[in-house]
């Protein structure tokens, strides 16, 4: 592994897209919320497993808006790099976007924030290597990622309180 046990953001990052099929519709036929947050779920855990190199659980997921619908038919494309990594765990951020496949038009539906814990043999939390941020982008989403954890532990203080 280079520079002493990091990564590069590039080396785990990843982009895959989706058909929305009617087995994704909920009721009124749009594409159900849920199955977005499953998609999003999975491309994010397979980055934190390209980054980690070893098994990775889902930790948290931040809140998440939805923007805009997504209606059957168009193509989900999720976008996911890491942004942070601590000592365990890392911070993965995922950008959705849906493109009607015939006009192209591609509209920014939601973003979220999920936190993966890398597990060792034994079901218990196993260092990773350190992120290299090397772009201006990556350092900046570094930077913020760093606030978004500091806000999720203050956040976590004050519901053990109760
Ligand atoms: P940002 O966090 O302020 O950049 O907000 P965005 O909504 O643009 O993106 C959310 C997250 O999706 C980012 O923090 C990145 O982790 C990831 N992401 C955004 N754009 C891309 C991209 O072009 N490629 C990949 N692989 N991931 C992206």
């Amino acid at each position: 592994m280079p520079s002493g046990g990091s990564k590069k953001v590039s080396e785990s990052e990843l982009t895959t897209v989706r058909l929305m099929m009617p087995t994704d519709a909920n009721v009124l036929g749009n594409v159900f919320g849920g199955a977005i947050m499953r998609y999003m779920d999975e491309v994010a855990a397979i980055v934190a497993w390209r980054h980690a190199g070893k098994n990775c659980v889902t930790a948290s997921i931040d809140r998440m808006n939805f923007y805009a619908p997504v209606y059957v038919g168009n193509i989900l494309v999720l976008k996911a790099a890491v942004n942070y990594v601590g000592n365990t765990s890392m911070e993965i951020g995922v950008r959705i976007e849906a493109m009607n496949p015939t006009s192209k038009k591609s509209t920014h539906t939601g973003s979220c924030y999920l936190t993966y814990v890398a597990l060792d043999g034994k079901g218990k939390p196993s260092p990773i290597p350190k992120l290299r941020p090397v772009t201006p982008g990556e350092k900046l989403r570094f930077k913020q990622a760093l606030a978004r954890r500091k806000l999720r532990e203050a956040e976590d203080a004050v519901l053990a309180q109760r």
